[in-house]
């Protein structure tokens, strides 16, 4: 299974923005800020970028992916005739139409939208090892619209069509509510991330920073809320300060990961280590 639509933060996510910005910049004076407010990002009071996760790599690539995808290999001499009603065609557009739907729950209620479950069994009984096989499958029928008529198609058509297996419909019928659509939660890619820093871990960080004196330069536009450092200290400074302070607190605190680090003290903060004006 692919697990590609993790929407909460990992440590790898963290470090594309922690990466925007380098301890190098963040040294620069405020003179190189102005024009720099193009995005949020001086209504937040921060320098750091917002993320764009619609701009990650791994989104592009799922979004390409998406659009390329085609129509498995079709039915042959089925009794619904499938492939004298949908033409090749046909079957693309269906395939991109139900790939290209935004969002699971309505990729889930096209495929209701195209389905029918039987809940009363066939009385009828067939002795052929393939019917007892597919016990279950005998009691959803499956259809396309062509030309606006809901038009009977088989399984294999249906599913090869779209080209996805059977599970998305499983999972669509598990949460199907009273009126007939999806009333289920997607629940791909929900896990939380293994390597997800705690509230409490977070928490100790944003302490940790609050620690350092800051304070405000008198030559400090007075637009910005920008508050300094000491000149003498670095991200990876403070960092390595941190965690040994993690370490040897009773009991000890697992420390979390210095892009993890940086991107509070980017994104939560408007901090910069004080030059003074003579080493600029
Ligand atoms: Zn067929």
């Amino acid at each position: 299974m692919v697990t590609d639509n993790v929407d909460q933060y990992s440590d790898d996510e963290l470090d594309y923005v922690a990466e925007e910005m380098t301890e190098e910049d963040m040294e620069h004076s405020q003179q190189d800020s102005e024009g720099e407010c193009e995005d949020d990002n001086e209504e937040r009071g921060s320098r750091w970028k917002r993320a764009h996760p619609e701009r990650w790599k791994k989104n592009v690539s799922k979004r390409v992916r998406l659009s390329l995808k085609k129509p498995k290999m079709s039915c042959r001499d089925c009794r619904f005739k499938c492939r004298e009603t949908f033409s090749d065609d046909d079957r693309t557009l269906l395939c991109q139409t139900y790939h290209n739907l935004e969002g699971y729950n309505r990729k889930k209620d096209f495929l209701l939208a195209n389905i029918d479950i039987h809940t009363v069994k066939r009385k009828r009984l067939r002795y052929d090892a393939s019917y007892r096989k597919n016990k279950r499958d005998a009691s959803i029928t499956y259809y396309f619209n062509k030309n606006g008529v809901r038009t009977r198609v088989c399984k294999r058509f249906f599913t090869s069509s779209l080209a996805i297996g059977h599970s998305p419909i499983t999972e669509a019928i598990k949460g199907r509510g009273e009126a007939g659509h999806f009333a289920g939660i997607d629940g791909r890619g929900k896990h939380r991330p293994a390597n997800k820093s705690e509230d409490y871990q977070l928490n100790i960080v944003r302490k940790h920073i609050d620690k350092f004196p800051r304070t405000l330069s008198h030559f400090t536009r007075k637009d910005t809320k920008r508050e300094y450092l000491d000149s003498s200290l670095t991200i990876r400074k403070m960092y390595d300060l941190y965690r040994t302070e993690c370490t040897t607190s009773t009991p000890p605190v697992k420390p979390v990961s210095e892009a993890v680090y940086r991107n509070i003290f980017g994104k939560e903060y408007n901090l910069s280590f004080f030059k003074p004006k003579k080493d600029q």
